[in-house]
């Protein structure tokens, strides 16, 4: 049960948390070896209770019966597993009480109760952990990667439990404090917890299917990272890092982002006890749901039908770092960063500067009213530029947008629906075209026949080493089939075996999308632009390409106006 000094921390938090605390403070010295405190300001320990605390299987939380487990722990053993494998002193004072008590233990022997001067509630040092246990020692990590694991157990108990401040001190590490975010302040420990720019990209979820209820944020896809560490999950309040889940998670993201990029989220679940074992894993990190594909699917439509909602809606974040590439030049009156607490993987790089030169019409918005305007998310095309990024007027700002990424996403979109109506329109090839391959990769397409037939793909052996593409999806007939024939090709290598067939013809699907889309570099006229932004407004997920990145950047007028120092 006790692992590492992160696990210690885990069971202390969990009492803590029980004990009704509002302020708990944990500090630790030697990645948790040397020191691990916690304090608390719960309700604290009677004197005659003390010993009771970390003896064996006692325990004061069984009152409602092993299956309406409401607390955290249950089970009575962490202090006592503690206690059996370092020195432990408990300290702790009643709130009714003018006086507390002590009480050591040390390789499972309890010392003899004594007075002690402490503030009302609970304070747990847990001293030389595994002193006893030379062969433990020997398999602990570095102190550095300890105290790490530490903080992200501190970050899972402040996300489960916003209302309560924590803070986190000691020779590991600076201190590091979060301060309480109110009853209602989900969303608010979210942002303490992944920094700043999380709300602006978060989706709210909320959810239910028989009785199983999801709540929590998770990001825009365009607000991605390159690791699934800002990945959060709770079932019934307490953390758990669930393979289902992060599976079902990634599932929700299939469509909108490249396989190496994660969102960002804070999910809870709420499960009735009897449909849920949370024993499964002796660290209580992983579930068994008696429905697992109830819960899967719970995770992956309500997120689903978020982002649906959310459609349009495209990541600020490259707004927020196209400003800061302008602040470089000129810095903004007061900064407005603050770093998320405690990670450390590079933020995304800045756009930098877009050349405003050529194309510029001032006059292509000459008869669309201000009402126009207003009424359309993103607004009337403006210009062209670089003949790739379009710039619209809105009715508070304005909007560059990708116009490749843009048509893919929409083009995806067509493609996907035309697939579920089963309906996808295939152009004969007058000549049909041929496309040398390897042998493997001829076998490779071969066998995805009825998959590729499906996306409007007509494809037949031609020799050893190559095929002959006799259709294609009408979307593509201007396209360079053998381009989009390779890459096929390279798809389907890279996702071989491993991944389900639904996720194959996506990912084929995103592949012709991509082939289908006008290229950046092609002058647009304003009927089209408008017509590209009109479609963008009506498609869902059209804030992002299908590779998760954004297809427009939105500037405000207020960050126009603070980017020139007008405000
Ligand atoms: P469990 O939490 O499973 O009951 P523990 O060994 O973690 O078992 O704790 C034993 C008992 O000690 C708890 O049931 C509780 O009554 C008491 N206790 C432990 N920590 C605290 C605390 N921080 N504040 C108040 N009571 C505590
Ligand atoms: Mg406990």
């Amino acid at each position: 049960m006790v692992e590492r000094p992160a696990s210690v921390v885990k069971e202390l938090l969990e009492n803590a948390v029980d004990a009704g605390a509002e302020r708990i403070e944990v500090a630790t010295a030697g990645g948790g070896m040397a020191l691990i405190r916690v304090t608390d300001d719960g309700g604290g320990i009677g004197r005659d209770d003390l010993r009771l605390a970390v003896e064996r299987h006692c325990t004061s939380k069984l009152a409602g019966g092993l299956n309406a487990i409401e607390t955290l722990g249950f089970r009575g053993e962490a202090l006592a597993s503690i206690s059996a494998v370092a020195r432990v002193s408990v300290a702790s004072r009643l709130r009714q009480s003018d006086n507390g008590w002590r009480i050591g233990v040390e390789g499972g022997r309890a010392t003899a109760i004594a007075p002690a001067a402490v503030n009302v509630g609970t304070q747990v040092d847990v001293k030389d952990l595994f002193f006893a246990t030379p062969a433990r020692l020997k398999f602990m990590k570095s102190e550095r990667a300890e105290a790490t694991a530490i903080s992200e157990i501190v970050r899972q108990a402040a996300m489960a439990h916003p209302s309560i401040r924590f803070a986190i001190s000691g020779s590991d590490r600076s201190m590091l404090n979060i301060p309480s975010a109110g009853p209602d302040g989900l969303l608010t420990r979210v942002e303490q917890i992944f920094g700043r720019d999380f709300r602006e990209n978060a989706l709210a979820i909320d959810a239910e299917r028989d009785g199983v209820r999801l709540s929590g944020y998770a990001s825009l896809p365009t607000f991605n990272r390159g690791n699934t560490a800002r990945q959060y999950f709770f079932v019934n309040g307490r953390p758990v890092r669930d393979k289902q889940l992060f599976g079902a998670l990634r599932a929700a993201y299939a469509d909108f982002l490249a396989r190496d990029r994660h969102a960002v989220a804070a999910l809870f679940l709420q499960v009735p006890p009897a449909l849920v074992d949370v024993n499964v894993h002796p660290a209580k990190a992983e579930v068994r749901f008696r429905d697992a594909g109830l819960v899967r699917g719970l995770v992956i439509g309500g997120i689903r039908e978020a982002l649906a909602v959310e459609g349009h809606r495209s990541s600020s974040t490259g707004a927020i770092s196209m400003q800061a590439a302008f602040s470089q030049r000129q810095p903004p009156p007061e900064s407005r960063w603050t770093a998320p607490l405690g990670f450390n993987d590079a933020e995304q790089s800045p756009l930098g500067d877009i050349g405003v030169s050529a194309d510029i019409r001032p006059d292509s918005l000459s008869n669309a009213t201000p009402e126009t305007v207003k009424a359309l998310p993103l607004g009337v095309a403006r210009a062209q530029v670089h003949e790739n990024y379009i710039i619209t007027q809105t009715g508070d700002g304005m909007i560059v947008v990708d116009q490749h990424a843009a048509h893919e996403r929409l083009v995806y979109e067509r493609l996907k629906q035309a697939m579920a109506a089963k309906s996808v329109e295939s152009q004969l090839l007058l000549v049909p075209d041929v496309v040398e391959l390897s042998e493997d990769d001829v076998g490779r397409l071969l066998a995805r026949l009825p998959e590729l037939n499906a996306l409007g793909l007509v494809v037949e052996r031609f020799g050893h080493s190559a095929v002959a593409v006799r259709a294609v999806p009408a979307l593509l007939v201007e396209a360079d089939i053998k381009g989009l024939v390779n890459d096929i090709v390279d798809e389907l290598a890279d996702l071989e075996a491993t991944t389900a067939l639904s996720v194959r013809i996506d990912k084929i699907a995103g592949t012709i999308a991509c082939h289908g889309s006008v290229r950046s570099g092609r002058r647009l006229r304003p009927e089209e632009m408008d017509a590209l932004l009109r479609q963008m407004e009506a498609t869902p997920h059209s804030g992002q390409c299908i590779h998760g990145r954004p297809t427009y950047i939105e500037l405000k007028l207020s960050d126009l106006e603070r980017l020139f120092g007008r405000k």
